[in-house]
């Protein structure tokens, strides 16, 4: 996972806004944060790794001027965390210069290093993006829409895109449309105003499609901005207009407004995870509000397995909405039994086992008098490795709790995902290994459910067809070489980490 913001400010400082955006998204990535800004000259990145506020504090902000910008925040899945891996990627390139954020993982990096003159040698990282941008500065074309239309159609994976030159702001999505895009409008004045949340507009008609289809005509002192949520619009002040569709292009830049250019038809599979676990509960996604559907989804994990217990509480904060989901359908009180250390990061993406074996230490701890001598329904939203939820598990009973009724509001993840998020081992994911009474005794719980597929679909009320399930059916929209997923330090020499 990552997180991309993309600017179109005439006349105002875009760094600051990118800078907001990206912030609203850190929880997409931790490692890294980045920022991209043309002032119609040239293009000046900044980047490093660490958390949004650490990298893009005021004075670098300041000296960051002009108004295009894109800003990224990564989570591995291709490639070490490294200053080198880190984004937005720039590249001066012989055709053109071009900055490029991305989310998503490719699964034909190898093909597309064999495309690049020179190679791997080229490349300062190890990463498919920077390949990416690479072969889009060499790309021809008379520029750089044209370049695009040509090499997006080489490039097989996930990808949601910003990308900039240094007049124009693009966002692009792959024709699965595996990762979220959304575009959106800035206020006149583009501070954070008090309006209505952009998520509570109802989505406008779509831009039609076609070729080079202009939208409606700018207006003085608004812009444009392109994030992977609308979280982002919503701190920027800004009204959702609509999602990048799988396969498309949205050009933005002077004189037209945003530009829609397909370059492939559309495939429609969303991440299913996005809505079940990843996308910040106050986002949107195909018209959804997520909160809403993890609510959804405990009501109806409750029904497809109730347990007799005197509480429902949430892992915190993930478990929460299927939690309060899950206690007003069985009729059990909702408590909190766990608190979270808001200031240590997510386990889940910690990139290695031993720092996510120390977050959950560093950010859990139980209120013992609320669980003492209670039967728990303990709800998180999903069981990756099992080592996170043994650990809670174990807190809960050393806290005196009498029984532990775990319910996860996802099916279980029996296969890998090479489309962004970093689950690439195979025989790293419990449920590989695990049959579901196996994943209880491993977890020590006294019992364990998880929502099925069905109950998922039911919750979401949209067609399984708009969806990747893969990691939980192995149906792959996207096939996946073999080489590609043995791991995800496809470009790295063997012992260079
Ligand atoms: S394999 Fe799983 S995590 Fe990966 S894109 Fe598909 S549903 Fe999402």
């Amino acid at each position: 996972m990552c997180g991309v913001v993309g600017i179109h400010a005439p006349g105002q400082e875009a760094a600051p806004l990118a800078a907001l955006g990206i912030f609203a998204l850190q929880h997409r990535g931790q490692e890294s944060a980045g920022l991209a800004v043309s002032d119609r000259d040239g293009i000046m990145v900044y980047k490093d790794l660490g958390l949004v506020s650490q990298v893009l504090d005021e004075r670098r902000l300041a000296s960051l001027r002009g108004d295009l910008a894109i800003a990224h925040c990564r989570y591995s899945t291709t490639g070490s965390t490294h200053w080198e891996n880190a984004q937005p990627t720039f590249r001066l390139g012989p055709r053109r210069s071009v900055a490029i954020g991305h989310n998503g993982n490719l699964v034909n990096t190898r093909e597309l290093v064999a495309e690049l003159p020179g190679g791997r040698e080229r490349l300062v990282g190890t990463t498919d993006t920077e390949v990416l941008t690479a072969l889009l500065s060499d790309e021809p074309g008379a520029d750089l829409v044209a370049a695009l239309t040509t090499l997006l159609p080489r490039v097989s994976g996930a990808y949601s895109l910003v990308v900039m030159d240094e007049g124009r702001v693009i966002g692009a999505r792959d024709p699965y449309g595996f990762r979220p895009l959304c575009l959106g409008r800035l206020p006149a004045e583009a501070v954070v105003a008090e309006r209505a949340p952009a998520s509570a507009v109802a989505p406008s008609d779509p831009l039609p499609w076609g070729e080079e289809v202009a939208a409606p005509a700018p207006v003085a002192g608004r812009g444009w901005v392109l994030a992977s949520e609308t979280a982002a619009l919503d701190v920027l002040g800004a009204e959702y207009v609509r999602d990048v569709e799988p396969g498309e292009m949205v050009v933005i830049g002077e004189p037209d407004g945003p530009r829609s250019i397909r370059f492939a038809e559309s495939h429609e599979r969303l991440c299913v995870f996005e809505l079940i676990y990843f996308a910040r509960p106050d986002s949107y996604l195909l018209g959804r509000n997520l909160y809403e559907a993890r609510r959804r989804m405990g009501e109806v994990l409750a029904r497809e397995a109730p347990a007799e217990a005197d509480l429902v509480m949430p892992v915190p904060d993930t478990g929460a909405p299927a939690a309060a989901g899950f206690a007003e359908a069985s009729g059990i009180p909702y408590r909190d039994g766990m608190v979270k250390n808001r200031y240590a990061g997510r386990t889940f993406i910690q990139p290695s086992q031993s720092m996510r074996q120390r977050g959950v230490d560093m950010k859990l701890s139980v209120l013992r008098e609320q669980v003492r001598g209670k039967r728990l329904v303990v709800v998180d939203d999903s069981i990756v490795r099992g080592t996170t939820t043994r650990q809670i598990v174990a807190l809960l009973r050393r806290a005196g709790a009498a029984e532990v009724h775990l319910r996860i509001s996802a099916p279980p993840i029996h296969h890998p995902c090479f489309y962004g998020i970093d689950t690439s081992i195979e025989t790293e994911l419990i449920a590989s290994r695990l049959d579901v009474p196996g994943i209880r005794d491993f977890v020590g719980a006294d019992s364990l459910a998880f929502l099925s597929i069905g109950g998922v679909l039911d919750a979401i009320d949209l067609p399984r067809s708009r969806f990747c399930f893969a990691c939980f059916d192995g149906d792959y929209p996207v096939p996946v070489p073999y080489d590609v997923a043995s791991h995800k330090f496809v470009l790295e020499p063997a012992g260079a980490r």
